[in-house]
């Protein structure tokens, strides 16, 4: 069954965007594949030192002169709600042109990826006119004013894993609050976001306020940190490359950096939890977008006496998975974002096998219409705490089990990782949900669910190796301001 035609989505126009529109870069032509089937899309034009240097400057001289700072906050947010309400009017072009390029099928780009980056500009849109600054309490014979205002130009560079929403999460609170922005895309799925771009100037947004390069991080990326116009870098990525980014801002400013990094969640079933909801919600948590989400719930703690439930569970629903190319609207697991990271997974999964470790599904390449880098959910059991398994992000659908026998071990067990990006628990005791919401060392705690909900309030991010800052919430709106302090006497 054919959601789309992807050879029919001409992807040969100009792939960076500065001053408002689409513009060839003169740099490295990289190859992009598309990941279902592993053919050549586009080479993507990326920006030379010139170009990378005039987007900084572009951004910079839109900050300083093209009103977007000064314009009337309550303006601001009807330029970015127009903009949301364009993003969703154009789903027909641009939830293809996602899905070509990315693992995210269409299935799920239409009902989620895109209304969920429209709802998130509209979130931040409502921030513009909420902080201002407060009056300080000071003696009476004085003014004492703290005052939030933009960084100016702000870098954002983002993953590939849900290219679009992940791209929203950077862009709307840094473009709500008044600043400037230079966006780098993965060289993996550089597509769809130009799109984005062009819509923005439809809504209102004044040129130069939203760039575009597109790069590698050694050529683009990192450059791109080190600009002195750069006042704030907002990263999404692996942690190996937030720390290099976090090195670079130290040099080069110091400048503020948030960092999303990676996660190894555990997700703890216990005796009490209603079994078949729970077993349903493991096997989603791991096998939406074929794994490939940083809050994948890749370890799974259950309760000795349930295990086998739980287990078989599981199996039943990786078993009813259908791999196939992100066109399709048949297909429930999408492909592995290239060859060379299913080979990665590939070589995790096999070398925990010869350590000893039972593989009870999976564990290789999954059946799909078409040839293309699919991985089969696998469930591997008898794994060792202290493995590469069970300690390293694999960011693919391969899920550990452990038991335990009481909270205690399961707090010990889940606590026991380098990361801390999210933790499910599910259990029908109130008091138990709200110990483990307590113990666990994780940004983000789900209770009898695992994943994100239309709860943009919240915010997201890491303990730990997981990163630094949040994406999201009031404090993401917050992390694109600094205070100014002013003290006046009479
Ligand atoms: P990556 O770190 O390889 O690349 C991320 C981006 O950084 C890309 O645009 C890349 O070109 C760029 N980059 C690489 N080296 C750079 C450098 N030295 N300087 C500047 N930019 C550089 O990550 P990825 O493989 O694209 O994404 C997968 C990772 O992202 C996983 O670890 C996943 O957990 C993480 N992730 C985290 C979150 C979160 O919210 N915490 C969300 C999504 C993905």
């Amino acid at each position: 069954m054919t959601g789309f035609d992807p050879d029919q989505i001409n992807l040969a126009q100009a792939h960076n965007f500065i001053d408002g529109r689409r513009v060839k870069g003169r740099g490295a032509a990289i190859a992009v594949r598309r990941p279902s089937d592993g053919r050549v899309q586009a080479d993507l034009d990326s920006v030379d030192a010139d170009q990378l240097v005039e987007a900084a400057d572009n951004a910079q001289t839109a900050y300083k002169r093209s009103g977007w700072a000064q314009t009337d906050p309550r303006g601001r947010m009807q330029v970015l709600r127009r903009w949301a309400d364009l993003i969703e009017a154009d789903a027909a072009r641009l939830a293809p042109l996602e899905a070509l390029g990315s693992t995210r099928t269409i299935n799920e780009v239409n009902a989620w990826d895109l209304g969920y980056t429209a709802e998130t500009i509209r979130f931040f849109a409502e921030w513009a006119d909420k902080v201002g600054g407060e009056v300080a309490a000071t003696t009476p014979d004085k003014l004492g004013l703290t005052i939030a205002e933009p960084y100016g130009v702000v870098a954002a560079i983002a993953p590939w894993n849900l290219p679009l929403v992940m791209a929203g999460w950077k862009i709307a609170p840094a473009i709500a609050a008044g600043n400037s922005v230079v966006l780098k895309p993965s060289e993996m799925t550089p597509f769809s976001i130009v799109r984005l771009a062009e819509l923005a100037i439809e809504a209102g947004l004044p040129a130069g306020v939203f760039n575009i390069v597109q790069g590698d991080g050694r050529s683009v990326g990192d450059p791109l940190v080190r600009r002195p116009e750069v006042a704030k870098v907002t990263f999404t990525g692996s942690t190996a490359t937030g720390a290099a980014i976090m090195a670079a801002c130290a040099q080069t400013g110091p400048k503020p950096v948030t960092l999303e990094l990676g996660g190894k969640s555990p997700q703890i079933v216990f005796a009490d939890a209603g079994i078949d909801k729970a077993a349903a919600i493991v096997a989603r948590a791991i096998t939406l977008n074929a794994g490939q989400v940083c809050v994948a719930g890749s370890r799974l703690l259950v309760q000795d006496k349930v295990a086998d439930q739980v287990i078989d569970r599981i199996l039943a629903a990786f078993a009813a998975h259908r791999a196939g190319p992100t066109w399709r609207t048949d297909t429930t697991l999408g492909p592995i974002i290239s060859e060379g990271q299913l080979d990665r997974m590939d070589g995790i999964v096999k070398r925990a096998i010869a350590q000893g470790a039972e593989l009870l599904a999976g564990g290789g390449r999954a059946t799909a219409p078409q040839e293309g880098s699919y991985f089969a959910p696998t469930l591997i059991a008898n794994v060792d705490q202290r493995s590469e398994v069970v300690q390293g992000e694999i960011f693919g659908p391969v899920l550990t089990v452990q038991t335990f026998a009481d909270e205690e071990e399961a707090y010990a067990l889940a606590n026991d990782s380098a990361y801390g990006l999210a933790a499910g628990v599910h259990t029908g005791d109130v008091a138990r949900a709200l110990r483990a919401t307590r113990t666990l060392e994780a940004g983000t705690i789900w209770v009898n669910r695992y994943g994100r909900s239309n709860d943009f309030i919240l915010p997201t991010g890491g303990y730990k190796q997981s990163g630094i800052g949040k994406d999201l919430g009031r404090e993401a709106y917050l992390a694109n301001l600094k205070t100014k302090t002013a003290l006046i006497e009479f």
